[in-house]
């Protein structure tokens, strides 16, 4: 979700590296496995389909808030990991 407001922390894109994206979107024919930083993210960590029609709706519908983001980018990770492991289908 880089960029998407001014609560998002610069240099982080921990949104767009944990989770998985099981549609596919533009640049992503089969999605994004969890754990692959997603192609549309720069250098800076930010997301180069910003207020772009291409972004997937997942993504803009996220908005960062201190329970997925956390106090820094490794509690982010941590976090949207361990989201990721407790919605895989088939986990009760
Ligand atoms: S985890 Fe939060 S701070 Fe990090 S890129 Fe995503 S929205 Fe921004
Ligand atoms: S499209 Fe943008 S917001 Fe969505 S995962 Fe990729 S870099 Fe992140």
């Amino acid at each position: 979700m880089p960029q998407s407001d001014l609560l998002c922390r610069p240099h982080c894109g921990a949104c767009c590296i944990a989770p998985s994206i099981t549609q596919p979107f533009w640049g992503m024919p089969h999605g994004k496995p969890a754990g692959m930083a997603c192609v549309h993210l720069n250098t800076a960590m930010q997301c180069r389909l910003f207020r772009d029609v291409r972004r997937p709706a997942c993504c803009s519908g996220l908005h960062p808030e201190i329970a997925m983001c956390g106090s820094n980018r490794e509690e982010a990770l941590v976090f949207l990991r361990h989201l990721e492991q407790a919605t895989l289908p088939g986990v009760p």
